[in-house]
């Protein structure tokens, strides 16, 4: 280009002929090349969907890595929270949710035959999820969270530490009720007043507010100062708790974190379910025990200890 524009001004007719015809053979590359590229990603109508919806607001709309990955923001009616969902244009009229921070509902692997449709389903979806974005919003505000680690609306519980070997699991439903609330790790104190407290859960009460008077709690506990004697002062590293078989803190092929299993109260040692299944089916000859249920020593202060297969 630089050196056609170098040539002006043009004296020469067939100059500017040459100049005419480089450029008209310039654009039409172009063009046809952006055409090939339209066509071949996502329709007309799909495009015009999608200005319809970015003019009526419904919804924001962002392209990923190519024109048939978009992800759309779609904010609740109370006005607070903003939603992600993320999709991908399959062919004319058939659009799937590839991703959202949701907890899974039948309406994220179905197809959509057109934007709207998409849009209009999710609203009403976080809508009647407003209590429990709300409940999971306030555990994660007063609580410490030590499972899931970064912890999403996509997850529906949440383990909550209520001292070094005690986490409180609980699960909230789509309604936004607490459910299968149980202790992990060996407390008989925590224990006792879980059990007695349940059976006043009130139900007009959040879910954080009927934990803190279950446990008579006036806060939640924090790592950081459960573990003040610990902390080298200026040091910003957070230790990672790991586990006594593996030692490792998280493993690509373990699900969770270690945790605190062995019942003896003095034994501080975490593991992951997984590794001590596995160690204390090997240790009793490879045989799986019955009802998924190991029994056998603690590899570490070597007390009973009985582990079962699956995380409860
Ligand atoms: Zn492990
Ligand atoms: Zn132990």
């Amino acid at each position: 280009m630089e050196d056609l524009l170098n040539k002006f001004p043009i004296e020469d007719t067939d100059e500017l002929y040459h100049l005419i015809n480089k450029l008209k053979y310039i654009s039409q590359s172009y063009t046809q090349h952006v055409d090939s590229v339209t066509s071949d990603l996502i329709d007309k109508d799909f495009l015009d969907e999608i200005r319809n919806v970015v003019m009526c607001g419904s919804a924001r709309v962002y392209f990923g890595k190519t024109l048939r990955n978009l992800k759309i923001v779609i904010r609740d009616d109370t006005g607070l929270r903003d939603h992600e969902l993320f999709l991908e244009y399959q062919s004319p009229r058939k659009i799937v949710v590839t991703k959202a921070k949701l907890p899974y509902s039948p309406e994220q692997s179905r197809e959509y035959k057109c934007l709207e449709e998409v849009i209009d389903t999710f609203k009403k979806c976080i809508n009647d999820l407003e209590r429990y974005f709300y409940e999971l919003e306030q555990i994660d505000q007063f609580c410490t969270i030590m499972e899931p680690i970064n912890a999403s609306f996509k997850d529906d519980y949440r383990r909550i530490l209520l001292d070094p070997r005690t986490w409180l699991h609980v699960e909230v439903t789509p309604e936004g009720l607490a459910t299968n609330i149980h202790l992990v790790g060996q407390s008989v104190s925590w224990h006792n007043k879980l059990q007695t407290g349940l059976l006043k859960w009130d139900h007009d009460k959040n879910i954080v507010d009927n934990v803190m008077s279950i446990f008579d709690l006036s806060s939640f506990p924090q790592p950081a100062t459960m573990c003040s004697q610990n902390v080298v002062p200026g040091d910003e590293v957070e230790d990672a708790i790991v586990c006594g078989i593996c030692l490792c803190a998280e493993l690509p092929d373990v699900p969770g974190v270690p945790q605190p299993l062995c019942q003896n109260t003095t034994c501080g040692v975490y593991y992951h379910r997984n590794c001590l299944y596995q160690w204390l089916v090997a240790c009793a000859g490879s045989r799986p025990p019955a009802f998924g249920v190991a029994n056998g020593t603690c590899p570490t202060c070597l007390q009973p200890i009985t582990c079962s297969e699956k995380d409860s």
